[in-house]
């Protein structure tokens, strides 16, 4: 950011796979505004009880006291009238309604950071992320670190075998791959599930 605006809100986007440190970047952002005494309320969606319901957790363990939400009407509703600074967690499992939320708080002087997955288990474009990608002043995509070679990874890898879009799970469940280690379809072959090997290390 060269030159961060004055006077007006704006949209952060803060986005990649699992692993690539989302949450952690969320939290340093929101950290430095508490430490300049701005007004932050920071939400989270409510689907994602992995770790704690009213905390944004990191895979690396560190948090900050959040709101859940379920819902984009309900963050809305929730929003103090007097907040400088919105942080969202987890995005991808909002409604696309989220959107004209962060519009809104944007084009009333807010700064909006959201925090989200781009890609689903299939690689394919994660909603509301990528609207909200597109709506952003700012888009900063975090990598994680390639499980199999090594390389940046932003792709989610599922492996255990389940169809649907949203399995939430950390360790055991996905694992970061790069473009050419990416599969698509859940590769369950790779290694059995809930052995936590080299996911910490990845958590970079
Ligand atoms: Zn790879």
């Amino acid at each position: 950011m060269e030159l961060p605006p004055s006077g007006v809100g704006w949209i952060e986007v803060i986005c990649g796979s699992m692993f690539s440190g989302k949450s952690e970047e969320l939290i340093r952002r929101l950290r430095r505004a508490e430490i300049a005494k701005q007004k932050v309320q920071a939400f989270k969606a409510a689907t994602d009880d992995r770790y704690d319901r009213v905390q944004i957790v990191s895979h690396s363990d560190q948090r900050l006291r959040s709101i859940p939400v379920t819902s984009s009407q309900q963050l809305e509703e929730l929003v103090d009238p007097e907040v400088q600074v919105v942080g969202v967690d987890e995005a991808q499992f909002l409604d696309p309604g989220i959107v004209d939320v962060c519009e809104w708080l944007a084009d009333k002087g807010v700064r909006v950071i959201v925090a989200g997955l781009d890609q689903d288990y299939l690689g394919r474009p994660f909603e509301p992320v990528p609207t909200l990608m597109a709506v952003s002043e700012y888009v900063t995509k975090v990598h994680a670190i390639c499980m199999r070679c090594g390389n940046p990874a932003n792709r989610s890898q599922r492996v255990v075998d389940n169809d649907e879009r949203v399995v939430v799970g950390a360790a055991g469940t996905y694992e970061a791959r790069c473009r050419r280690c990416f599969t698509g379809a859940a590769d369950q072959g790779a290694e059995t599930p809930g052995e936590p090997t080299a996911r910490v290390e990845a958590e970079a």
